[in-house]
């Protein structure tokens, strides 16, 4: 009798199970990278504004620091930095003896900085094909594993034209090879803004290319067979603000050198002090500084989520939004990020389209980058791995 009821029950859930996971429909998300909300209101983005009228609009908040490596990985995994471990574009790993930056090939390709369990593999563990093209983390060997699809970063080999073609000739593949998730990224209008600053005619310039592109990639997807199917999410990794040489904290007049053993990056700048004895010095001469925030490791505020990853620095300082702490002032009046995620000006677009998004919708609160990895998953029809996000915060958005 037990027996039986065991059949029964099987025969209940095994269907139920293969339907769970994978769905019909497809999702592309597409990362510009410092995509700041605004820009989607301000410039002239028809493509943009034909999203918000036909589907989600809403804006979306970084996590800490909004920089690119720690929130690309963020959208893949859920996860903040701090849990995920790529805790700034470039970090000191003590453990190691080594810098890990994204600026270097080899600790860049090292799985074991990327914890966490990112959608492209969440995904294709349970039997959904996934595609990357230049998704930060999709190019490295993470628990053993890559998208189904994936290339390395090699951004001369593929131009933005190049990436929306790749993106169709992934969508158009037979049905049995086909991704149901295809992730995309784009490096302005970031390039840009640095360059320029968010507001200068070049960057506006760059956005307002990336907009026609976007929109031609959307009708091709339109005319395919599956285009009634497909999802398209257009978002980023964090925003921008404008810098001035003038705003400026001089790191070398309150810090002697002899305390410290490195730093990294500007926006925080993570301290490694050269011995425990200096963390105290460190911190000290930080506080009361005009323009900047000094916490050692362990006792950041806890609304920036950050600073009790081994790897982060023994003192972390965050300079004022569009301030610099450095031991030299920028050369450019460009534009930078990294800064408070709750920042305005670090806040990121977001647009959405397709079966499962509502029509003409506007999302009254901005939500954490953190549930984008669930959203995938819903979108996706997969188990969420444990993450940081919450579906709840985003589901208004969907139909
Ligand atoms: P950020 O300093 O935070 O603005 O970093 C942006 C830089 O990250 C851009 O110059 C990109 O070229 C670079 N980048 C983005 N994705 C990757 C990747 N997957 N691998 C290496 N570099 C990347
Ligand atoms: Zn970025
Ligand atoms: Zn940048």
């Amino acid at each position: 009798m037990r027996r039986l009821i065991y059949l029964l029950l099987l025969m209940v859930v095994l269907p139920w199970q293969a339907q769970a996971a994978g769905r019909d429909t497809y999702t592309v998300i597409i990362s510009l990278d410092g995509l700041r909300w605004d820009y989607l209101d301000t410039y002239d983005v028809p493509f943009m504004q034909q999203l918000a009228r036909e589907g989600v609009k809403a804006v979306m908040q970084p996590s800490f620091p909004s920089k690119t490596f720690p929130n690309h990985y963020t959208l893949a995994t859920g996860l903040v930095p701090d849990h995920h471990g790529i805790i700034a574009n470039s970090f000191w790993d003590r453990e190691g003896g080594v810098e890990y930056s994204l600026k270097n090939p080899v600790t860049r390709a090292d799985g074991k900085y990327y914890g966490g369990d990112p959608v492209w593999l969440t995904a294709k563990h349970q039997g959904v094909k996934t595609a990357t093209v230049f998704w930060v983390g999709s190019d490295v060997t993470i628990n053993g594993d890559h998208p189904t699809y994936w290339r390395d970063y090699q951004t001369q080999q593929l131009d933005f034209q190049g990436r929306v073609d790749e993106v169709l000739r992934l969508l158009s593949m037979p049905e049995k090879d086909r991704p149901h998730l295809v992730m995309a990224y784009f490096e302005e209008p970031d390039r840009s803004g640095h360059s320029y600053g968010p507001l200068h005619r070049l960057t506006r310039r760059a956005m307002e290319d990336v907009d026609l592109l976007l929109s031609m990639m959307w009708t091709r997807i339109q005319m395919l067979p599956i285009g009634s199917q497909v999802n398209l999410i257009i978002t980023g990794d964090h925003g921008m603000t404008s810098v001035d040489p003038k705003r400026f904290v001089n790191m070398k007049e309150l810090l002697p050198a002899r305390w410290i053993e490195r730093t990294c990056n500007d926006y925080p700048t993570l301290i490694y002090a050269r011995a425990p004895q200096y963390i105290d010095s460190i911190y000290n001469a930080l506080q009361g500084v005009d323009h900047i925030r000094a916490w050692k490791r362990g006792e950041v505020p806890a609304y920036l989520n950050y600073g009790n990853n081994p790897n982060a620095g023994d003192v972390i300082v965050l300079p004022d939004v569009g301030w610099l702490f450095a031991d030299k002032p920028s050369k450019t009046q460009g534009g930078s990020h990294g800064f408070d995620h709750t920042a305005a000006d670090m806040q990121v677009g977001f647009r959405a389209i397709g079966p499962d998004f509502k029509v003409g919708y506007e999302k009254a609160d901005r939500f954490r980058n953190v549930c984008v990895y669930p959203l995938l998953c819903y979108l996706l029809g997969v188990t969420p791995s444990p993450n940081d996000g919450s579906l709840d915060e985003v589901r208004d958005m969907l139909r």
